[in-house]
């Protein structure tokens, strides 16, 4: 070909990537100079993944945001989940664990619900972010033309608007320190745009910004030795986005010795000392305390050069207490969570009602007692009528939150057992619908009162939509259109939800689209049904229960209270409830 021929084109295209380039480093500089000076009065630790995922890298950063907020410092902390999806409340449960809901009505990730707990704070949208949302806000941000006639690129827009919901949520709280935990493991396509984010912050801000790889060291049982290889490849991979971890944390099955932690020094490029081992343990919650004692929280405050308050592990802290409660061995009380999506392996299961699972705990320990969960699928009642009586061995019986139609029946019957022979019962949200439709099917008489959820042609919907909620579901309109976050309500003097919250107002979180509906609610209530909580205008019914004369504990909510329950505040419902399991124990 002649040499003329292709030189324009050449040259056109060195124009072009010359333009892009420093168009690039322009927008970059510009915008990053700008944040900078908001960002840099604060510390960024991002938490990676090495090797396989569900490795403990949420627990980790909670662990870690405990360690720096006991130590004096303000810390928040962000997840990133490189889903597409704008928020978790359209992925399903059993595959993606459960979907947390804030305060501000964000349907989020588990681990913010991690963080919640060990931070003991209420965190906001501001500190969740998925690839969907990063993206339709840059989008909708072109729309509205405010890119000025710029080309929109993935880089460095998408970084750039990483960075600036980083800063926002920073902002929110004007934290010291910023935890961000970047989903999936490094090596994956999805999350390179975040990890982009965070090279061009470390580089702009060095002192400013660093890096926890948790990892994974396998022991093959052909071998029965610790292997450090898979970490030092996901080292090198992380190396290729440009960045160098400044901390490792070795998730095994066993503790990591002297000689793993000195290959992995010389391999990954990192002190000795920045390899922290972080074997299996009984309870998550002994982890800040093992995380101190391994000298984690000494190195952070080093690095991040901050003046550090005394160890969570020194003195008897409130955490040190209470991760030791964690560990009783007597007083047990059996409960039974009985629920439509049990007959996937208990995996999933613990994955699902994470938080439930949670406020049970805290409750217990409060007390002095281990819990026992025994999960049991309610369409093992349908199937088999007669095997209802098992469940007179449990101390108490819980229904969680649930959607659709499968196992309701079992469900209905599973509260009628617990009504009628006086076991403890605590349904929430869905739980609460169905208890209320028992009620009016065998107190009231009314035989086929159901859901609108259940059968929408009834002509005895007990529970039925939300008015608001009618042309959403007409139109399709699913995603992030329920009843959600946090809603205030009244409550009754003198029932059971008014003694365990000792106030006559609350807050909780919900996330539902059908309530009990105000046609059958004279007739529930003459017929012994107390709604003890409802809305401040009246309208919407937030708690039902029985009196104490008549049942030890019968109580359901509309909302979720397991989503407010902290290890060092636990519920005061679930404290309730299992007080009662106590009171009446086998
Ligand atoms: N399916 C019920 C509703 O949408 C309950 C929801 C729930 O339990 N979270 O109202």
């Amino acid at each position: 070909m002649d040499l003329a021929q292709i030189v324009p084109e050449r040259l056109f295209w060195i124009t072009k990537k010359n333009f892009i380039i420093s168009n690039y480093l322009k927008t970059i500089g510009k915008y990053l100079h700008q944040l900078e000076k908001k960002l840099s009065n604060c510390k960024y630790i991002f938490v990676v993944g090495g090797v396989i995922s569900g490795v403990g890298k949420g627990v980790t950063a909670s662990s870690l945001a405990r360690i720096l907020s006991d130590r004096g410092q303000i810390v928040t902390a962000i997840k990133i989940d490189p889903y597409i999806n704008i928020d978790a409340g359209t992925m399903n449960p059993t595959e993606h664990g459960e979907v947390f809901v804030l305060d501000d009505g964000d349907e989020t990730d588990q681990d913010m619900g991690n963080y919640e707990r060990f931070l003991g704070v209420d965190l906001s949208r501001a500190n969740y972010m998925t690839t969907g949302r990063v993206y339709q806000s840059v989008i909708e941000r072109e729309r509205n033309l405010e890119y000025n006639g710029a080309c929109v690129q993935v880089v460095p827009h998408i970084p750039l608007e990483v960075i600036s919901r980083i800063e926002n949520a920073r902002a929110r709280v004007n934290a010291d320190v910023v935890i961000i935990e970047i989903g999936g493991t490094v090596g994956e396509y999805e999350n390179i745009l975040f990890l982009e984010a965070a090279r061009l912050m470390k580089l702009r801000m060095p002192n400013h910004v660093f890096f926890v790889m948790v990892s994974y060291l396998p022991i093959p049982s052909n071998v029965g030795e610790m292997k450090t290889k898979p970490t030092q490849h996901a080292v090198r991979t992380l190396n290729s986005s440009g960045i160098q971890p400044d901390i490792i944390v070795a998730r095994s099955k066993m503790p990591l010795d002297d000689k793993r932690k000195e290959k992995l020094s010389m391999f990954c490029n990192i002190p000795k000392d920045n390899i922290i081992s972080a074997p299996d343990v009984d309870s998550i919650y002994d982890i800040p305390v093992n995380f101190e004692k391994e000298g984690l929280g000494d190195m952070i405050c080093d690095k991040i050069n901050m003046v550090c308050g005394p160890a969570l592990n020194t003195g008897s802290t409130k955490w040190k207490k209470f991760a030791k409660s964690t560990h009783v061995k007597n007083n047990v009380v059996n409960i039974a969570i009985v629920g439509k999506y049990f007959n996937t392996g208990d995996f999933t299961l613990s994955d699902s009602y994470l938080s439930v699972i949670e406020a049970i705990k805290y409750s217990s320990y409060a007390s002095g007692s281990k819990p026992v969960l025994t999960w049991i699928s309610s369409m093992d009642f349908e199937k088999n009528p007669n095997s209802i009586k098992s469940l007179s061995k449990y101390d108490g019986i819980i229904v969680p939150g649930g959607f659709g139609t499968r196992g309701i029946e079992g469900i209905i019957k599973t509260i009628e057992f617990a009504r009628k022979n006086k076991i403890p019962y605590f349904g929430l949200c869905y739980g609460m619908q169905l208890m209320v439709i028992e009620y009016a099917r065998n107190i009231l008489g009314i035989k086929d009162a159901t859901t609108r959820e259940v059968n929408p042609n009834s002509n005895s919907l007990v529970i039925d939509i939300m008015e608001d909620q009618k042309a959403k579901v007409e139109n399709k309109k699913m995603g992030g259109s329920m009843r959600l976050g946090a809603y205030p309500a009244n409550l009754k003097k003198g029932t059971i939800a008014q003694k365990a919250y000792k106030s006559s107002s609350i807050s909780e979180r919900h996330r539902h689209r059908y309530e009990v509906s105000n046609a059958y609610r004279e007739a529930l209530e003459s017929a012994g049904l107390i709604f003890s909580g409802v809305s401040p205008d009246g309208k919407l019914c937030e708690i039902a229960e029985l009196p104490a004369d008549k049942h030890p504990f019968f109580l359901g909510t509309q909302f979720h209270p397991e989503f407010k329950a902290r290890p060092l505040t636990p519920h005061p419902l679930f404290t309730a409830f299992i007080k009662a399991c106590q009171k009446g124990k086998k």
